[in-house]
């Protein structure tokens, strides 16, 4: 299927485009306040309070046995979450294709056990610029060193990297890399952006519960400061900020990630037993 898909795309112009457009790289944003110190989100009851998974594990309730039902033991129905962490990955359609260890996206990389969250936007308009085209370009080392671990399009997303290494996609050296995962939004024309953020919130939900990562670790490329570049804190993702650092916009994305996490986190009623 990727082939086909890939094999669908022409071009080495968008390929070029890719090379100049790539949110993870040098290029300028347009932000007043530079170097302005971002806490990393605002959303209270953040972290640990989602995570009532560890303390609610189901109990075996032995009923007292009685004359007619000797020893007999019954196991209360779990409770569960209102949503199974594998449908809302499902949801996602994540589709794998790692860069190959001969891609210059995966020189030099170390392992990395992800402490953060970082959502970039590709800034690359060009057309048919979805996750499978990124993809191929990252396979192909048309991006130089760069690399990250997902691109999400409106219709699904495709990981390029396992997420126990790092990528090169946020701050050169610093912890951005060495500790986050990055995710791409696609935003080529006619891609559907509601869909592309909507399917990225379930995204990020879905890597927080897996390695319980707290809300205010899911950070805007905007977080990570990039020495020696000017502007250092970059307008990335362009369109999830206010005047190019996080306002409302952001919030609302991180409301919408965490809407996500409830759902697979929050322990739903327990099917009543029959
Ligand atoms: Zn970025």
């Amino acid at each position: 299927m990727g082939n086909a898909l890939i094999h669908s795309i022409s071009g080495s112009a968008v390929v070029a485009s890719l090379l100049v457009a790539g949110c993870s790289g040098t290029g300028s944003g347009k932000l007043s306040g530079q170097g302005a110190a971002y806490n990393g989100g605002s959303i209270v009851g953040g972290p640990r309070q989602h995570y009532a998974l560890g303390s609610q594990r189901s109990k075996a309730i032995r009923v007292t046995p009685n004359r007619t039902y000797q020893n007999v033991s019954v196991t209360a129905p779990a409770p569960v979450p209102l949503k199974l962490p594998t449908s809302l990955l499902a949801e996602v359609r994540v589709h794998k294709d790692y860069l190959p260890r001969s891609a210059r996206g995966r020189r030099g990389q170390s392992s990395m056990r992800p402490r953060y969250i970082t959502i970039h936007s590709t800034q690359n308009w060009s057309r048919g610029a979805d996750s499978w085209r990124h993809s191929l370009a990252l396979k192909g080392s048309k991006l130089g060193s760069l690399s990250w671990h997902y691109t999400v399009d409106e219709n699904g997303a495709v990981q390029h990297l396992p997420t126990n290494i790092t990528g090169r996609h946020a701050d050169l050296n610093g912890p951005g890399n060495k500790y986050s995962i990055g995710i791409e939004m696609c935003e080529h024309r006619g891609n559907s952006r509601t869909r592309t953020v909507d399917r990225t919130a379930k995204l990020a939900a879905y890597l927080m519960y897996k390695y319980d990562i707290p809300l205010t670790k899911v950070v805007p490329h905007y977080h990570w400061p990039r020495r020696g570049m000017s502007p250092a804190h970059k307008n990335c993702p362009h369109f999830l900020l206010d005047n190019g650092r996080p306002g409302r916009k952001w919030r609302g994305f991180q409301a919408k990630v965490k809407k996500y996490h409830d759902l697979i986190t929050i322990q739903g009623p327990a099917y009543a037993s029959r």
